[in-house]
């Protein structure tokens, strides 16, 4: 096995949706639809239960596919429990996922979110080896009272699930939506104890980036296009950069990996994690993103078991969590020594 599986590897920008391989995909899909085996109508899952390539387009399509095949309490806790058994199979130490609570015929958005909350706290009895905590998002294209509906269901819940619910997330397509309209769900989910890692400078907007620094922004998602002022701000409060290589790249935000923005934030000494976004969809995992990442910037074993340390940091985890998680890389820094 190579170091980068090896390595205790810290996520913190993953979410649900997008993180279900094609086998879940095919699990969930049997669980739906039966062993049938989809005909012409459906050519791209029948790809995927082949174990075919799909084109970037036909990748897209898993979104659609992880949000039909997610419609019920008994498929969404199986999709939660194989993508927190994914991340820990690559030697994920610590994992906060990201969801958008939904309402579907067969269940509230209610159900939805303590589906998933129930299997995070089971996967935490089972000792896993893996810490999971869970963002609720909100999607931006399902507008304002979706998302203070969404807040003031976190909120309520939490005290049912103390510790699981660490921090908000703001994402969705933004188009067509001001990001000012969201800050008082935002503010409100603050007031109650939720930090904020919010989707931000993934467009290039730079009033919208100000109106979030303003608001107060933990941990910055993608951040493709904060620049000038506004990096300048996040320099100087220090606030991390979540960093989704193959995602951005795919998704054609950045034209190459080589142009990544990650290249002027390691210049800069500036906080980044480098995260998956969506592992299922654009087909990678965390130990691969590492690994891209290393390559493409040269960066040494060292660097990289430095970069899962302060990822630590720049986690929401609690002051225990991070002393047992300080603890699992230090272990894992020593045996590399050692082998050395
Ligand atoms: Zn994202």
């Amino acid at each position: 096995m190579d170091f980068y599986h090896l390595l205790p590897k810290i996520e913190l920008h993953a979410h649900l949706n997008g993180s279900l391989s094609n086998s879940t995909l095919a699990e969930l899909r049997e669980l739906k639809y039966g062993k049938e085996v989809p005909s012409g109508t459906d050519d791209c899952f029948y790809k995927i239960l082949n174990g075919e390539s799909l084109t970037l387009e036909e990748c897209f399509k898993k979104f659609q596919y992880a949000h039909d095949l997610t419609d019920r309490r008994e498929a969404l806790a199986r999709a939660t429990e194989r993508v927190i058994e994914e991340f820990a199979k690559d030697s994920v130490i610590y994992l906060e996922l990201r969801t958008t609570p939904k309402c579907t015929a067969q269940m509230t958005k209610r159900e939805y979110l303590t589906t998933v909350l129930d299997v995070i706290r089971k996967s935490s009895e089972n000792q896993r080896g893996i810490v999971v905590k869970l963002l609720p998002s909100i999607d931006r294209s399902k507008g304002v009272q979706e998302a203070m509906e969404n807040v003031n269901l976190a909120i309520e819940l939490s005290s049912s699930f103390p510790g699981l619910m660490v921090a908000f997330d703001l994402s969705g397509n933004p188009f067509g939506t001001t990001f000012s309209d969201f800050v008082p769900a935002l503010q409100r989910a603050r007031e109650h104890g939720f930090r904020l890692a919010l989707h931000c400078g993934e467009f290039e907007d730079e009033q919208e980036v100000k109106e979030m620094f303003a608001l107060g922004v933990d941990r910055i998602g993608h951040g493709t296009f904060i620049e000038g002022e506004n990096l300048a701000f996040a320099q100087e409060h220090k606030i991390p950069f979540e960093c989704c290589l193959t995602s951005n790249v795919k998704c054609k935000t950045v034209p190459s990996y080589e142009d990544h923005h990650v290249a002027k934030l390691l210049k800069l000494k500036h906080p980044v994690c480098v995260c998956t976004d969506d592992f299922g969809v654009f087909e990678t995992s965390l130990s691969q993103e590492l690994k891209i990442c290393a390559s493409t910037f040269s960066l040494t074993n060292t660097d990289m078991v430095e970069m899962q340390r302060n990822a630590i940091e720049y986690s929401f985890a609690s002051e225990q969590e991070k002393k047992e998680l300080r603890a699992k890389i230090e272990q894992f820094s020593e045996t590399l020594s050692k082998e050395l």
